[in-house]
């Protein structure tokens, strides 16, 4: 058996714990639920990969409790006995068994390269690429909280340096409230910080035509996701008619959504994210398809621990046309970290840490805290 041969495949169902409970449109979370995928080879090598959604399926249709049945019981028996940097035929493979269920497809592909960089002594973005930077800035997300609520946090953020500009969840009330409320907000932190939306796809089309015109004016810098995901012509009609950028995410989970959404023009700015894609590769992929239609991508979050965090760095330092930074903010939102050394996080910005495959540890002991009995 090759040193690289895959012996044993392992999962770990995690809660992690936030220090605030975090509210999207319809749902909220105190804890984060993390799958935990560990490939081990015959030669000693351990990957790990992270299944993580944004507080429960409803964004994408997976939980952490799909992708564990998924991965155990019909990916864990193509993978044994595989060699780790088979990834691509591995990749078709598994495809030919299990359709969609993209994230749980991420944390084993994740897992992959973290195995075989670990493997050969060389950091994941080498099997990317290379570097195209080594930091990124790192926007932080306010929920869907009243207005004074918001800006306490805001303000904080802002007096320790800790960040410089905010994406403000939408879409959790009626909208004209909700625009008031983000108003609000605006007036408050105007010449301070930038300000980002995302409104989850949860507006229509008139709703957002007559709406959003008040955010561009009120000076709101980007606009995510006004409306649902197959939407991709309103999206393009939207993106025409408003002098605010606005960036697609739900409307974009595959290279073929992206080249979608080119042909049509239907956004300024891609939201990139390894988890909601299947993998490194595929938001890879995405980001070359954006870079040849010109349009700048932005690394999105689903609320990662370090692990999944430090994928998704180390795609957007390995992806040129990630110029429009991050919200890799999800080792902030969480009580306690689960590598044995966190993630850099220093003016602004997150930087990306030195070693071989993901360039992070898990903490075995913070582990066993989290796993869910
Ligand atoms: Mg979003």
């Amino acid at each position: 058996m090759s040193d690289l041969a895959i012996d044993r495949v392992e999962t770990v169902l995690l809660d992690v714990p936030l220090r605030r409970a975090h509210r999207f449109a319809r749902a909220s979370m105190d804890a984060q639920p993390v799958l935990l995928v560990r490939l081990s080879t015959a030669g000693g090598v351990t990957g790990v990969g992270e299944g993580v959604v944004p507080g429960g399926p409803w964004w994408g249709g997976e939980s952490v409790e799909t992708m564990q049945v998924l991965i155990e019981r019909y990916m864990a028996p193509i993978l044994l006995g595989r060699a780790v940097d088979d990834i691509e035929a591995i990749g078709r493979d598994i495809q030919d068994v299990v359709a969609n269920n993209l994230y749980a497809k991420t944390a084993v592909e994740v897992a992959l390269h973290d195995a075989w960089a670990r493997s050969l002594g060389v950091p994941v973005h080498t099997l990317l690429g290379g570097l195209a930077r080594r930091s990124i800035p790192v926007t932080w997300a306010l929920g869907t909280e009243p207005a004074p609520v918001v800006i306490e946090e805001a303000l904080g953020k802002l007096e320790a340096g800790a960040h410089h500009t905010f994406k403000l969840k939408m879409g959790a009330q009626d909208p004209d409230a909700d625009v008031e409320r983000v108003l609000t907000i605006a007036e408050k932190l105007a010449g301070a910080a930038g300000l980002r939306v995302d409104v989850n796809a949860r507006w229509d089309r008139l709703t957002a035509l007559t709406q959003l015109p008040r955010l561009a004016e009120a000076g709101i810098e980007l606009v995510e996701q006004p409306v649902p995901g197959p939407e991709t012509e309103t999206l393009a009609e939207l993106t025409r008619g408003l002098r605010t950028a606005v960036m697609a995410d739900e409307s974009l989970r595959t290279p073929t959504d992206a080249l979608r959404l080119a042909k049509l023009g239907a956004a300024d700015i891609y939201s990139l994210k390894t988890t909601k894609s299947g993998g490194l590769r595929a938001s890879k992929a995405i980001a070359e398809i954006a870079a040849a239609a010109d349009v700048p991508c932005h690394a999105g979050t689903s609320i990662e621990t370090g692990i999944g965090t430090a994928a998704s760095l180390q795609l957007a330092c390995a992806a040129p046309a990630v110029t429009w930074g991050s919200e890799l903010f999800g080792p902030l939102l969480m009580r306690e970290d689960i590598l044995t050394t966190p993630l850099r996080y220093a003016n602004g910005e997150l930087h990306l840490p030195e070693g071989p495959g993901l360039g992070v540890e898990l903490d075995p002991a913070a582990v066993r805290a989290f796993t869910r009995s």
